[in-house]
């Protein structure tokens, strides 16, 4: 396994959040490979790591006063062992192939535990949408998918929203690939209601993130109700992470963007959520302003020289990061330990740094890791698809009741996988075990390809 990550390392040097997420899952998957001779003999770990394709292509676009921008943009399709690759799609300035990679790498074995046929992949650019206008958003849209329509489809790559790509976003791209390919079919999730969009896509990854926490501390004979909860990020995932939560009895108490973050000491209720929703997805705004509208609630901007995140410092039973990779570090664990914390549960993708997620994993809190906490996006993203081909919407109560199944299974899949593997209690190894099995079992009966 060494082996691997050295290959790794040779071969894309910079690729840093890539090798991560790699060894990550290489670390919970050797006794499954310890047991299984065959699966080292076919040389599976050697395939899963190296996507099967990879595209990168110039998008140019003119912006307001008719300058030409040029971004680039990226296509990781991961695997398609277990179905059509599902990618998510995003669009921030740091985006890079090692950052697609590690998230193409997380989502295989995601969508491999959400139950569902999925394969996996991941797309997006180095555009910032933040200080864009509408105009300038559509234009690089439209010229974005002049090249990302060659490699999606229904049956081939079906994309979804990540970072900076929300309704708005996923409108302007699904225009243009139903003109270039004069098809309306569902090769984009996260569609808008009366276009062929699920009822609760939008709120699946928080709701679904809730639902796994719920089941977790229900191992302990515990509920949210009355507990104080820390998330971060002000997004889709947090937003509706927080939404559940409220509705659950729980009192958030912080969220957060990449300039700062909020305290409020009351609780953030449905209405100030609701001002939070009209604030960050239409005004576009910058989460210090909550502070100004709610002068109870403290704002504290981002600190370069600051080897932690205050916003993990205050006192809470569960934490929720959900707003990018990498954002708990090890003193920010250290912090949230020592504070009493009984619950972390990741809403973003890969948010622990591998520091962090050990501590986190020594110790006797519950620990629910992104790839099972987050399926839940997925997880109605493929609803989406069947609802789609179907031709027909279900009502919202179905497809929420559908993710709270969903979650529930993925839960107790990754508790009998731990157990299994003699790690009871250890959900990251249980995620990392089942969606392995699942995708290596098929590239085995499909051959070398
Ligand atoms: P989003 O709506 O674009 O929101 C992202 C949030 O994170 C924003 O508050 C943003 O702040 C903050 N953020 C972004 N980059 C940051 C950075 N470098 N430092 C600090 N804050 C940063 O995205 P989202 O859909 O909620 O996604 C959040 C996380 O959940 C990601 O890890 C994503 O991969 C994961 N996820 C999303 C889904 C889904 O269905 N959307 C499903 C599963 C997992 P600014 O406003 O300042 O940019």
């Amino acid at each position: 396994m060494s082996d691997i990550l050295g290959v790794i390392k040779a071969r894309d040097p910079h690729e840093k959040e890539f090798y991560q997420a790699v060894k990550e899952v290489l670390a919970s998957v050797k006794p499954v490979l310890d047991q299984n001779p065959q699966y080292r003999q076919a040389a599976v770990l050697d395939r899963i790591v190296e996507p099967e394709r990879t595209v990168t292509f110039r998008i140019p676009w003119l912006d307001d006063e008719g300058k030409v921008r040029v971004n680039r943009g990226f296509c990781v399709e991961m695997s398609s062992a277990i179905g059509p690759y599902k990618s998510a799609l995003r669009f921030h300035p740091s985006v890079n192939q090692s950052i697609l990679k590690f998230l193409a790498f997380e989502q295989v074995f995601k969508n491999a535990l959400t139950t569902m046929p999925l394969g996996a992949g991941a797309g997006g650019s180095d555009f910032e949408p933040k200080g864009k206008s509408d105009d300038e958003v559509m234009r690089f849209c439209q010229s974005f998918m002049t090249e990302l329509y060659l490699h999606i489809g229904v049956n081939t790559d079906i994309i979804t929203g990540d970072i900076g790509v929300g309704p708005r976003e996923i409108g302007y791209l699904f225009g243009m690939f139903k003109k270039l390919s004069n098809e309306f079919t569902g090769a984009l999730t996260g569609k808008g209601l009366n276009w062929g969009g699920s009822l609760f896509r939008a709120q699946a990854a928080g709701y679904g993130c809730v639902y796994f926490a719920a089941e977790m501390l229900a191992t302990r004979n515990m509920s949210f109700e009355g507990q104080k909860c820390l998330v971060s990020g002000s997004g889709n995932v947090a937003q509706h992470t927080t939404e559940k939560l409220i509705e659950l009895g729980a009192k958030v108490i912080t969220l957060s963007d990449s300039s700062g973050y909020i305290h409020d000491p009351e609780g953030i209720d449905q209405d100030k959520l609701a001002y939070v929703k009209i604030l960050k997805n239409f005004r576009r705004g910058r989460i210090q302003e909550y502070a100004e509208k709610y002068p109870g609630a403290v704002y504290t901007a981002v600190d370069g020289q600051l080897d932690y995140n205050p916003l993990w410092s205050h006192r809470a039973a569960c934490a929720f990061p959900c707003a990018t990779q990498n954002e708990v570090l090890e003193k920010d664990a250290y912090n949230l330990i020592n504070n009493n914390i009984k619950l972390v549960c990741e809403g973003a993708n890969m948010p622990c740094t591998p520091e962090a997620t050990d501590i986190f994993i020594d110790k006797p809190l519950l620990y629910g890791p992104a790839k099972a906490a987050n399926a839940g996006g997925v997880a109605v993203s493929g609803l989406e698809m069947v609802q789609n081909s179907m031709r027909l919407n279900w009502l919202g109560e179905e497809v929420d009741n559908r993710l709270k199944m969903i979650m529930k299974q993925i839960h107790q899949t990754c508790l009998d996988a731990a157990e299994a593997y003699g790690t009871p209690g250890n959900y990251a190894n249980g995620a990392n075990i089942t969606g392995f099995v699942k995708v290596v079992e098929a590239m085995l009966d499909q051959g070398v390809v």
